[in-house]
């Protein structure tokens, strides 16, 4: 009997503009409160991980939005705060136009889902690939009425993540699954609650260099034909220039750079993304790498004053310690938060010069 629910065909029928503004967060912001071990004769000390400040974020139908960032940079906690698993500090998240407070979390998660960086984690042990399908199918009401309904949802859902013929994988353990085939099942779960939306933190990183561009094209399949809107978690600034539509680049927990991701690799405004690029293997470099950072990542405990990346920055000028620079325009949706974009410090020569060595 074939299913006449759009909402559970194999491939939904989607009515939504490419563009159209899904998923908004702005000034999101997190703080987690931390106590060190109690050492012997020493009180247990206190303190505050700044762990993202005033993120200010748009997901679109259609479009793939790459957070970029190292270790540490907060883009983990803004997707987790974005699927409703950490509760910001402050700031608002608005989905479809209404505030992701007024949702339930059933109903939030029926329409934002997210897919983990270890599809082995993520996946139960002890149970099937049918199993993960069908439970997400059963909650979200998304199979018609009986056990025929239910398997055919499940088959279309393999089928949608590229895992055909349904009968070879549908009833194997995780273990029994490569990586790759792991997280196509992950991201079929995740599709089987009908999602507008689908929160993707480090999706490839813990897959074999073989099998990223497989599932890089599979998402950029459900982003093309299905609109879904994306967010791409990454370290890796190549992966997401191929892959993403828009990039912002965070450090220390602040937004430091966004744009559309041509505008931002090919000619970026901010000496972290130059920094970035600089660090991602490229065959077609000829030049070397024209500027390091100095010392490593700060405490986000007692982050640096002014411009969070100052302690590092090869061309620091003495504001930068001083003053936190605002997001300054720098091309059509292209914003940068750096003094040196500022009209007051644009023709400032720094002391130190692109190429310095690291401190
Ligand atoms: Fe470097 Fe100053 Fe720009 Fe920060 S604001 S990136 S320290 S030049």
């Amino acid at each position: 009997m074939t299913d006449a629910n759009p909402e559970t065909q194999a491939v939904p029928v989607v009515n939504r503009p490419r563009g159209e503004v899904v998923l908004e967060a702005k000034g999101l912001t997190k703080h987690f409160k931390v106590r060190s071990k109690p050492q012997r004769g020493q009180r247990r000390t206190r303190g505050i991980v700044h762990a993202c400040e005033d993120v200010n974020l748009t997901l679109e139908a259609g479009r793939v939005t790459a957070v970029v960032g190292e270790s540490g940079s907060g883009k983990t906690t803004v997707s987790r705060m974005l699927a409703q698993l950490t509760k910001p500090t402050s700031g608002t998240i608005t989905l479809e136009g209404k505030p992701a407070k007024g949702y339930g979390l059933r109903a939030y998660r029926h329409k934002v889902q997210m897919v983990f960086q270890d599809p082995f984690a993520s996946l139960n042990p002890v149970h099937s690939v049918r199993y993960h399908l069908a439970r997400p199918l059963k909650l979200h009401k998304r199979a018609g009425a009986g056990k025929e309904a239910l398997a055919q949802a499940v088959e279309a859902l393999l089928t949608r993540v590229k895992l055909a013929p349904t009968n070879q994988y549908i009833d194997k353990l995780p273990h029994e699954l490569s990586g790759g085939q792991r997280q196509r099942v992950a991201i079929a779960r995740a599709l089987a609650a009908g999602p507008t939306v689908l929160l993707a933190d480090e999706p490839i990183s813990m897959l074999d260099v073989s099998i990223r561009l497989g599932i890089l094209n599979l998402l950029g399949e459900l982003r093309d034909n299905e609109k879904l809107a994306m967010l791409y978690v990454t370290h890796d600034i190549a992966s997401a220039r191929y892959f993403a539509d828009t990039m912002t680049v965070m450090y220390a927990g602040r937004v430091v750079e966004s744009g559309p991701s041509l505008d931002v690799t090919d000619n970026p405004q901010h000496p972290y993304t130059r920094l970035l690029l600089d660090a991602a293997p490229d065959p077609e470099r000829e030049t070397p790498a024209t500027m390091q950072a100095r010392g490593s990542a700060p405490s986000l405990i007692d982050p640096p004053s002014g411009c969070r990346f100052h302690p590092r920055c090869p061309l620091a000028l003495p504001i930068c310690s001083e003053q936190q620079p605002p997001d300054i325009s720098v091309g059509e949706g292209h914003v940068a938060a750096c003094w040196l974009r500022h009209d007051d410090y644009k023709n400032t020569t720094t002391t130190a010069t692109a190429g310095d060595s690291p401190a």
